[in-house]
């Protein structure tokens, strides 16, 4: 008998999409475990390539021999021990199910980064050659790294070497997981012997009296670092010659890189909670009680202490002794909330953060994985955390559009929550002031259970009131600047007064479409429920889901002036403006520019925190989860923006924009106010952001989703077709449209096939279409067929994405 390993090779092709036989070597044959990656050799060429281990069985020699083809062997094992659990393995199938990916694409998915395959590239000779060539070329050896080769600039003469057949090229599958190690030193001989040593010194050799002294008081069991020696004043050559008579030892230890070094964290404990909070920890704690899968959606306006439901429901999960997953969209990551999570349980948090180096999150994984952290704060890709025995998973602002991957797998965290929380059979909380109209729909069918907050914990805060400013009137009051004079006025009140304002400038949107700045008129397609987007390349209005086009207009069609305008404007030109108008106020800018560099983002906020400005202008970023007590103004510049998109969720985003930052003001004693600038003050979206009510505005929106037959009435898949050439994208994408046509039931309505909005990109054209469904078992088979028929076309330049309830229309 021997034994054999499947195994999924890094090879993305359908034709690949499969595990492969290897053998096994003896001589690792009892080290290698199921999860483990290994390099294989693949294809003709047997390239060497990274895999993962599935499964080892065992092959009988007679199968062996009957086999028409050669079986190939393991080349190396890369772990000592499995790197994703026998769950995570399940969770790839269930990923692979959900997204049409690949499954290697998925199983490297829920590695940190520096695990993924790396391969170096080695020239290696094959043929004899002359001394004095291998000697200059491959300083006397068989093999050359390619870095190394370009370094030395010899590559056109090992080019040439290659053209007569001497030397070939391979590939070695590198592991980047580098742990980080800190050199100590120990003590080597006992207190006598050390004595005896101090006896043989010389006279003036003060440092290594002290040092005998310090190896003596240190003993044989502890270790000081290097570094500290150095700082004691022992130098390196003081040290190296220690070992060399043999007093102490250099022994090197790992440890992980801690981002949080530097920082305190001051302990603090359990806040007593209101009867809203009271019941919502009793009933999720009910559910870890009796190992029940339940999802619960924790509605609660901002402020209402959510955040203390969710540290009171992790700390009892750890009392009896389970681990803790709560994940947060990359932007409301904020030191704030990393605060309060060390704080509460120090050493016991892994925080797992893009801006985190490579080195810091595999860090950070190890120490999850080796069981040493039992509670994980992290964004999206978090959920892949290797934690055992997980008692609760928490999802923060859950209807964040960040939580769904933009790219392939193209996973939706939530829904990977909820099939951990099944395999632990442990409850999952769902929590926003602004649920996702896909999850209230849910909690409203009762497949989700609804728990509510209605209060502000804070006794002494309340919410603020809010002012919606109508932009057409300013206009018409000939005030052009972007600040309408009641929020001008404002500005000025609060800095007289010493209090501190935020001003948020919407992005989405920018430019992307025509509004009519008399009326506020912005160009509806005839045909669907969505305005119409513009196309700088063509010229034209489109319509991102029906495909009508039409001229873009210079006169409103609804009024009949000529003041139709593109609109959006840059953070940067509102902070001209600002600095204009005032020329006395500190501002702090704050978008994708000036956030860039790492540590940035904490920077502005601590500089803001210290009242180092008057005003803190930003993006969408500045809307979450920051708690500034002085802050007692908002301002929305242009509530519209992101209204006038062509996208069902329009209305919502800006809803939840809205209430989102309009919680940032008056978050403690001096009473918040907002001021919403907006050129369709009537929308309800507006409308009823300025009431804070969120269940009317659910009521309203399931009403205009139900009309347009949107999801959650539907569910959607987007497949999208690219090609170098535009007419091979749109004729695969008709093509698909036509097979789809022919297999799905009539009541899956069909959106396009359609230009994207962003018609090409990267020189690549992009055709798409939408399928709105609801119940469709031929859906799954028919996208698979198309995966497998358009694999031809694929090799000749055909990019396809299958996108399940894409966050982004646009
Ligand atoms: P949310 O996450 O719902 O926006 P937070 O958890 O940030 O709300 O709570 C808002 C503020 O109220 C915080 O300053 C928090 O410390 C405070 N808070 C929360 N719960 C209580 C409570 N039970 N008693 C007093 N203050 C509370
Ligand atoms: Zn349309």
């Amino acid at each position: 008998m021997r034994k054999a390993a499947q195994v999924i090779v890094d090879v993305p092709t359908m034709q690949t999409d499969q595990p492969f036989t290897y053998l096994i070597p003896s001589d690792v044959e009892g080290q290698l475990a199921v999860g483990m990656r290994v390099e294989v050799p693949f294809g003709k060429g047997n390239r060497h390539v990274q895999g993962f281990v599935l499964a080892i069985e065992e092959v009988a020699e007679t199968n062996l021999s009957a086999q028409a083809f050669e079986w190939k062997e393991i080349l190396s094992v890369l772990d000592l021990k499995p790197v994703l659990n026998t769950e995570l393995l399940a969770l790839a199938d269930y990923m692979k199910e959900k997204t049409f990916a690949f499954k290697i694409t998925c199983l490297q998915t829920m590695l940190p980064s520096v695990m993924r395959a790396d391969y170096r590239k080695y020239i290696y000779l094959t043929d004899e050659l002359e001394e004095t060539w291998q000697e200059a070329l491959f300083d006397g050896l068989d093999e050359i790294a390619w870095e190394d080769a370009v370094a030395k600039n010899i590559l056109p003469q090992l080019m040439q070497l290659r053209r007569q057949q001497k030397v070939d090229i391979r590939y070695e599958v590198n592991t980047r997981n580098k742990v980080k190690k800190i050199r100590h030193i120990s003590a080597q001989m006992t207190f006598e012997q050390l004595e005896e040593a101090r006896l043989d010194l010389r006279k003036n050799s003060q440092k290594k009296e002290q040092l005998l002294t310090y190896l003596q008081q240190l003993g044989s069991e502890a270790l000081t670092s290097v570094k500290e020696m150095k700082m004691l004043g022992f130098s390196t050559a003081v040290l190296n010659d220690a070992a060399k008579k043999g007093w102490l030892t250099f022994v090197e230890t790992e440890t992980y890189r801690d981002p949080f070094a530097d920082q305190t964290f001051e302990k603090t404990t359990a806040l007593s909670l209101n009867d809203e909070q009271k019941a919502a920890v009793d009933q999720i704690l009910t559910s870890v009680d009796q190992k029940n899968n339940k999802t619960y959606l924790l509605e609660g306006i901002t402020g209402s202490g959510k955040t203390e439901v969710y540290l009171q429901v992790i700390a009892e999960v750890l009392t009896q002794g389970k681990t803790a997953m709560m994940l947060v969209p990359e932007i409301s990551l904020t030191p704030q909330m990393v605060q309060r999570f060390k704080s509460r349980f120090g050493e016991q948090v892994a925080v797992m953060h893009s801006a985190l180096s490579q080195g810091e999150k595999y860090d950070e994984w190890r120490k999850i994985e080796r069981g040493e952290a039992q509670v994980v704060v992290g964004v999206r890709s978090a959920i892949f955390a290797p934690l055992d025995n997980l008692g609760v998973i928490i999802i923060d602002e859950e209807h964040e559009a960040s939580y769904k991957q933009e790219e392939t797998p193209r996973y939706h965290a939530r829904d990977l929550a909820i099939w951990r929380g099944a395999y632990h059979h442990c409850p999952v909380v769902l929590g926003s002031a602004t649920p996702s109209l896909e999850s209230r729909a849910r909690a409203q069918k009762n497949v989700y259970e609804r728990l509510i907050l209605t209060q502000r914990a804070n006794q002494t805060a309340t919410l603020p009131t809010i002012e919606v400013v109508d932009m057409r009137e300013e206009i018409q009051n000939k005030n052009n600047s972007s600040f309408s004079l009641a929020l001008q006025e404002k500005l000025q009140d609060r800095f007289v007064k010493g209090e501190q304002s935020v001003l948020l400038l919407n992005r989405r949107g920018y430019s992307s479409f025509v509004m009519c700045r008399d009326c506020g008129y912005v160009l509806p397609c005839p045909n669907c429920d969505i305005s119409l987007t513009l196309h700088m390349d063509t010229k034209t209005m489109k319509c991102h889901y029906c495909g009508h086009e039409e001229r873009i207009p210079y006169r409103c069609p609804n009024c009949d002036g000529d003041k139709i305008r593109y609109y959006g404007t840059g953070t940067q030109k509102v902070e001209e403006e600002l600095q204009q108008l005032f020329p006395e106020m500190r501002v702090l800018r704050m978008d994708v520019d000036t956030t860039r560099r790492k540590g940035a983002h904490e920077k502005l906020l601590t500089a803001f925190g210290n009242h180092e400005a008057d005003i803190l202008l930003g993006t969408q970023m500045i809307a979450k989860g920051l708690d500034f007590p002085n802050v007692t103004l908002v301002g929305v510049l242009n509530a519209d923006t992101a209204l006038n998109l062509p996208d069902f969720r329009s209305s919502e985003r800006t809803f939840q924009l809205l209430t989102q930052v309009s919680g940032r003001a008056g978050r403690a004693e001096k009473p918040g106010e907002v001021i919403i600038q907006s050129f369709n003050p009537e929308h309800y979206a507006i409308q009823l952001a300025k009431a804070q009510d969120f269940e009317d505005f659910y009521q309203k929106e399931m009403y205009v989703r139900h009309r347009g037959d949107y999801p959650p009435f539907y569910y959607t898949v987007q497949i999208t077709a690219s090609h170098p050439e535009e007419n091979q994208a749109a004729k695969q994408m008709f093509e698909i449209v036509n097979e789809l046509k022919n297999g799905l039931s009539d009541q899956c309505i069909l959106l396009g096939p359609t230009p994207n909005a962003i018609m090409r990109v990267n020189n690549r054209y992009f055709y798409q279409v939408i399928i709105k469904y609801k119940n469709e078992p031929n859906l799954q088979p028919i996208l698979k067929k198309i995966l497998t028929d358009t694999q031809r076309a694929t090799a000749h330049g055909l990019k396809l994405s299958i996108d399940s309830e894409p966050m982004n229309f646009i």
